[in-house]
């Protein structure tokens, strides 16, 4: 009895929290009248957590040359978009990195129409996210690595960084995200890790557990822009959608596709694996929006299913699903 009780109030508890989320994604201000003024910029303001994408209307019934969104230091480029019954208007997607430092960011806005720019400003909010700290046992020698892995690893970061680097013209993205694998998440996005004892890089991705050789799927119709077999990551697909927008699929048994093949959402791309560092057979499914490594889960909840919301902040849907422990998938 006490025990259903008990469900029955956290349940409750989950759903306030939910609320509260999403209460403060779009009243950021108004929840707490006392606290000092934030200083707004003079076009408005948006707010979400650390990982998770905003999504920005600029409305314009004419097209323009070109506009273009600047926020800490990352270039967003926006798309022209029509909707039936919607004002005309370009859209951009502005990802909020999981390590950017909570505060008060400026995003400009350049509308460029032939020799004419005009500049909006809004303020974004960044609000942290409560990561997960996560204490790992891995081999000695995928953590301390020796001189020789090290230089690989280094050769292999640079040879990622720079195949991300780029946000290609063409937005070949459209608005039905599919989830690359149907399997368990662990919800481990943004956690720090400590391996054997030592502090490392936070988790950049969210890891999906399936079984060895289960398919796995392009979230979105790309390009592939690099196929690779990495130290740490194993092998692995990144799939250019355009834009600036990057999903990665990694720790694969089999890779299908070859640099430069056009890939549809939902296509087979390779099979889940356990290559590289990983604990167990899963999928590493990471994104990159314009340098930007946000959650890809908040691909799926991208209000553009039934219409376009303008100002609407993902919020990164809550894990239901917990990691069965006779199978820990990681990495
Ligand atoms: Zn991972």
């Amino acid at each position: 009895m006490l025990k259903a009780a008990r469900r029955r109030i956290s349940r409750l508890d989950r759903t306030l929290i939910v609320a509260i989320v999403l209460l403060t994604s779009v009243f950021p201000v108004e929840l707490f009248p006392n606290a000092p003024p934030i200083p707004k910029g003079s076009d408005g303001q948006y707010s979400g957590k650390q990982g998770q994408v905003l999504v920005v209307k600029v409305p314009l019934s004419d097209r323009v040359t070109e506009v273009k969104g600047t926020f800490l230091d990352r270039t967003i480029p926006f798309f022209r978009e029509m909707r039936p019954g919607e004002p005309a208007g370009y859209l951009g997607l502005v990802g909020i990195d999981m390590q950017d430092a909570p505060g008060t960011y400026e995003l400009t806005i350049a509308i460029k129409n032939g020799e004419e720019v005009k500049h909006l400003s809004f303020n974004v909010l960044v609000a942290k996210e409560q990561f997960t700290v996560e204490h790992l046992k891995l081999p000695k020698d995928k953590v301390d690595l020796d001189e020789k892995s090290l230089a690989r690893w280094k050769k292999e970061q640079e040879q990622l960084r720079l195949a991300l680097a780029e946000n290609s013209a063409l937005r070949l993205w459209h608005s039905h995200f599919v989830e690359p694998v149907n399997g368990k998440r662990t919800g481990i996005f943004g956690s720090v890790r400590i391996m054997n004892g030592q502090p490392r890089n936070p988790h950049n991705g969210e890891d999906i557990g399936a079984p060895l050789g289960t398919d796995v799927a392009a979230t979105n119709d790309g390009v592939v822009r690099i196929t690779v077999d990495h130290f740490f990551s194993g092998k692995g697909v990144i799939v250019d959608h355009g834009l600036g927008f990057y999903s990665m699929y990694f720790h694969l048994s089999e890779i299908s596709v070859n640099d430069g093949d056009l890939v549809k959402a939902g296509q087979v791309i390779g099979k889940v694996g356990a290559t590289g560092r990983a604990t167990g057979p899963h999928l590493h499914w990471g994104v990159k929006l314009n340098g930007a490594r946000v959650n890809p889960y908040t691909l799926l909840e991208l209000p553009f299913k039934n219409g376009f919301t303008a100002g609407a902040t993902v919020a990164t849907p809550s894990v239901e699903q917990i990691p069965s422990p006779e199978r820990p998938v990681k990495e």
